[in-house]
């Protein structure tokens, strides 16, 4: 139809997709001059402020208090783990002077902000009565990546929320890990829809400087993972170098066990997009759409009073805190519908004369792509009941495309067939470093990672190790990343 502005096969090529709607949605513009930045435009911002409004409520909730931390941290901090510096320090951007003057000191542009939290920490804790001591800050942070920049997945500046908390015990600590996890699940796939395999990544995968890091892989429509928010066990590795102590029960000191958590709401957004949207562009789940509800008036050049009524409605919806938008443009009704389809608007509201006499509107889902005609003094009710079942629908169908996603597979040439198209599940020596030969050797011969092993259900390895066949000690997952 001449009428429709988008329309890419999603299931053919994913890839293509994600680029497209990218444009056509206008979410993000990498026209901005500096590599690997780019503009992220209003419809993918009110989205993304929507998402860490969730994020954030769940970490209050559970005891995190806001702080906002400098961007640069001091090159004696930064410096203060080694295998972090190691890590890291290829990938920092550096402030070397200012004005005319050269800098007695570099400051790091902030990569990650453990040096900087943890120096302070040293400082805030004294006693076990501090701890648990549980923070957080939105941020952004800047990675000198010299991979190819894929808007929201890879880029040099990104947007996310860091934890950082300190424990008395190992046991606190990991704890405290389990309840990020769980919060990932809460929110990710409560409220943004997206179902996520959560693991505990091999040795040699994880954070630079931690003991243990937890990921979650959200799944694309190719079958490929991303990675989500992870968490990291840092045992007392910071605590050491950076001076977190406190005094015990028994007034001896003791070195805290910290742990750090990193949602990144700009690359959780890339998973929202690829998640739900369609052949006809974007799907949103209510709570966290840009805009929820369009109302797009009929033949109001005609009528004006239909015009005044839709500004009644929009007014009436916006009350009870619902983000509406008239669409009074020149445009035919059907461009309209193409438009706010594309753009992924879960609800349209259609008013016409006609409608108007019979004091009702047609209500359209963008989930089902159906209208009913509903009465206009239910419109909040009905309109809160359509937002609720189709995040619910969204949701439902995510999950039910994540089955049958994960095949067991018995050899390195029953992986391959699998990786790229969906995850493979195997029997696997182990994952302490002992394993990374074997997880090369997987690697080299099927393009896929070893993503770890599950900590969201318990399984139990049989049999030997499909790559050294030595006895198995674990089942891992293996899959390509996006
Ligand atoms: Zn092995």
């Amino acid at each position: 139809m001449a009428e429709e502005i988008f329309n890419v096969k999603k299931d053919k090529n994913p890839s293509e997709w994600f680029t497209e709607i990218i444009k056509t949605a206008e979410l993000a513009d990498m026209r901005y001059g500096v590599k690997g930045f780019l503009v992220f435009q209003p419809w993918s911002v009110e989205s993304m402020e929507k998402m860490y409004y969730h994020l954030e409520k769940n970490l209050k909730k559970r005891g995190h208090k806001k702080y906002w931390f400098p961007t640069l941290i001091p090159e004696k901090n930064f410096k203060l783990e080694g295998k972090h510096v190691e890590g890291f320090t290829p990938e920092v951007f550096w402030v070397e002077s200012a004005g005319n003057e050269k800098l007695e000191e570099r400051l790091a542009l902030r990569p990650t902000s453990e040096t900087a939290f943890y120096s302070m920490f040293s400082t805030w804790i004294r006693s076990y009565k501090d701890l648990p001591f549980r923070t957080y800050q939105r941020a952004n942070v800047f990675r000198y990546d010299t991979k190819m920049t894929r808007p929201f997945l890879r880029s040099r500046e990104f947007h996310w929320i860091e934890t950082h908390c300190a424990f008395a015990t190992k046991k606190a600590a990991y704890e405290n890990v389990l309840d990020d996890m769980r919060s990932t699940k809460d929110v990710v796939f409560e409220v943004y829809g997206v179902p996520t395999l959560v693991f505990q990544r091999p040795q040699w995968d994880k954070f630079p400087g931690a003991d243990n890091t937890y990921g979650a892989d959200a799944i694309t429509p190719s079958g490929k993972v991303i990675q989500q928010p992870s968490t990291h066990m840092l045992g007392q590795n910071f605590s050491k170098p950076f001076n977190v102590t406190f005094t015990d029960e028994n007034e001896k000191e003791q070195h805290a066990y910290l742990t750090c958590y990193g949602p990144c709401v700009s690359r959780i957004f890339a998973s929202v997009v690829l998640t739900h949207g369609d052949d006809k562009g974007l799907r949103f789940p209510f709570e966290i759409a840009p805009l929820q509800i369009v109302i797009v008036p009929i033949l109001a050049d005609k009528e004006p009073k239909v015009l005044v009524e839709a500004e009644k409605l929009k007014e009436k919806l916006e009350e009870e805190g619902f983000s509406v938008e008239i669409d009074d443009s020149d445009k035919r009704p059907g461009e309209k519908f193409y438009y706010w389809e594309m753009k992924g608007v879960p609800i349209r509201v259609e008013l016409g004369p006609r409608d108007l006499a019979k004091k009702k509107v047609l209500l359209y889902r963008r989930d089902t792509e159906k209208k009913k005609e509903i009465a206009i003094k239910d419109i909040i009710k009905e309109v809160q009941k359509n937002g609720e079942e189709l995040s619910k629908n969204l949701k439902k169908e995510a999950n039910d495309n994540f089955k049958g996603i994960i095949k067991d597979c018995k050899s390195i040439a029953e992986v391959k067939k699998v990786v790229g198209k969906g995850i493979a599940r195997a029997n696997f020596c182990t994952c302490e470093m002992e394993g990374e030969a074997c997880a090369e050797k997987i690697e080299k011969e099927t393009g896929g990672e070893v993503r770890g092993i599950r900590i969201d259900t318990e399984e139990k390895a049989k049999g030997n190790c499909i790559v050294c066949g030595k006895k198995a000690t674990q089942v891992i997952y293996i899959a390509k990343s996006y």
